[in-house]
């Protein structure tokens, strides 16, 4: 059985014969969740299941352990925060879910607490499950606050899969078997300050007139695309220009993952919309907010169940989200992810110097980085050969031979040392195989 740092101390007992295990939970998926996500994770070399998770650590069935430098980005607090845990529990026994006829505490709390760490005026949020209804809600809120309907985003960029969201999104793969996709969206390159100004320009001279424009500070799954250093002013500026809203996506950059609470702030921006969700939940519930400033709020404060979700910020996902800010407080989880970050930072553009055979580029801030391989083909191979040394890391939905390394931020010295030399050795193993085709 595989050992990482910092592993080692399980409470679950593994199955008695894990191989009949795993057969069997293959099976049930392949019936009943449909044969293809059990058919990939086999081609991937992933002949096992999750099994138990604590802080950076995951282990499998099998018993092997796993540091965990992936998880979509859901994982800065690590896996089951003690304190996050602790939260959910003591409130699952006092009032999990909002009968919905009275207003409930925690989500009083919340709305409080993001307001005092966002980027200065963006007063009031609406809770949500996921990163993609957050964006529902902000595509909304835009049109409907402006009176005006379109939508400016940006290519390779990812929002989420429901409707709207998949409309700002920008990659034709997942977007093409759906259409007709609503009405309204426009896309330009990502980081072309002149070109979000040309057709910002354009479309607020068009009938409908421009509501916003939809970024990502970072591009994530479009393969951590850091933007110039002054694109998101410019972007700022334009949505000024013509009275446009700003919706910034924080859904992945947003919680501190990119060293800062919010992204944005490293730019110096202040959107008028801002939607976060993955490390919100502490890495234990499922939690989203889009928040707003005042000026944009008032549909909401017209008709108050114009935009609404039964589940939405259940006192259960507000005691983690609030839990999960202690926490970032407490244990300086920013601090620790910026230190972490520039020694991953580091070791990472060390080792693209070495195998640049294989490696084409490395970017990232803080604890999202993205290492470009040469190929898609050898993307695959660099995530083969981490996960089998025990390192957990995802690929780029919109651009896969970019391999996403994001670690939770509690993660030790000893652990990034580790993933290090882990990557080391696969980077090296692809180049050999690469000069060899
Ligand atoms: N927005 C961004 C920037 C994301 O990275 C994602 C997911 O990766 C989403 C939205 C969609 O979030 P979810 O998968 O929770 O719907």
């Amino acid at each position: 059985m595989r050992r990482v740092p910092g592993g080692g101390s399980w409470k679950k007992p593994l199955p008695e014969d894990p191989d009949a295990f795993v057969s069997r939970t293959v099976q049930r998926y392949e019936e009943h969740s449909g044969a293809a996500l059990a058919r990939l994770m086999r081609f991937m070399g992933m002949a096992t299941l999750e099994w138990e998770a604590r802080g950076a650590v995951v282990r499998d069935a099998h018993g092997n352990e796993y540091l965990e430098c992936g998880g979509y980005g859901v994982f800065f607090h690590g896996h089951s925060h003690p304190t996050v845990v602790r939260a959910v529990q003591r409130q699952a026994e006092e009032l999990a879910l909002s009968t919905r006829m009275l207003l409930n505490l925690p989500q009083a709390v919340l709305g409080e607490r993001l307001a005092a760490v966002a980027p200065e005026g963006l007063q009031y949020s609406f809770l949500c499950n996921s990163g993609a209804e957050s964006v529902e809600a902000a595509l909304k809120l835009a049109r409907a606050a402006t009176g005006r309907r379109s939508i400016l985003a940006t290519g390779g960029a990812f929002h989420g899969k429901t409707y709207g969201a998949l409309s700002a999104s920008g990659k034709d793969m997942y977007r093409d078997p759906f259409v007709p996709l609503v009405g309204g969206f426009s896309h330009v390159p990502f980081g072309d300050a002149a070109a979000l100004e040309a057709e910002a320009n354009h479309l607020a001279e068009s009938e409908g007139g421009l509501a916003a424009i939809i970024l990502e500070p970072i591009q994530g799954e479009g393969g951590v695309i850091v933007p110039p250093d002054h694109y998101l002013q410019a972007a700022r500026a334009v949505c000024d220009r013509f009275g446009a809203l700003l919706i910034l996506d924080e859904v992945q950059t947003g919680i501190g993952r990119t060293g800062s609470m919010f992204a944005c702030t490293q730019w110096d921006v202040v959107p008028d919309i801002l939607t976060t969700a993955k490390s919100l939940g502490g890495g234990v519930m499922p939690v989203a907010a889009m928040m707003a400033r005042r000026a944009c709020w008032h549909p909401f404060d017209d008709h108050p169940f114009i935009h609404t979700s039964t589940f939405g910020g259940s006192p259960l996902a507000c005691a983690a989200a609030i839990a999960a800010l202690d926490v970032i407080a407490t244990e300086d989880l920013l601090g620790r992810a910026q230190r972490l970050g520039s020694v991953l930072g580091d070791g990472l553009s060390a080792i693209a110097r070495r195998y640049p055979g294989a490696i084409a580029a490395v970017r990232g801030r803080g604890l999202l980085w993205g290492i470009e391989l040469r190929s898609e083909g050898a993307g695959g191979m660099l995530l083969n050969l981490l996960i089998d040394a025990g390192v957990l890391v995802v690929y780029s939905l919109n651009m896969p031979r970019v391999i996403r390394i994001m670690p939770p931020a509690i993660m030790s010295e000893e652990q990034m040392a580790f993933v290090l030399d882990a990557m080391d050795r696969a980077a090296r193993a692809t180049e050999e195989v690469a000069s060899e085709l």
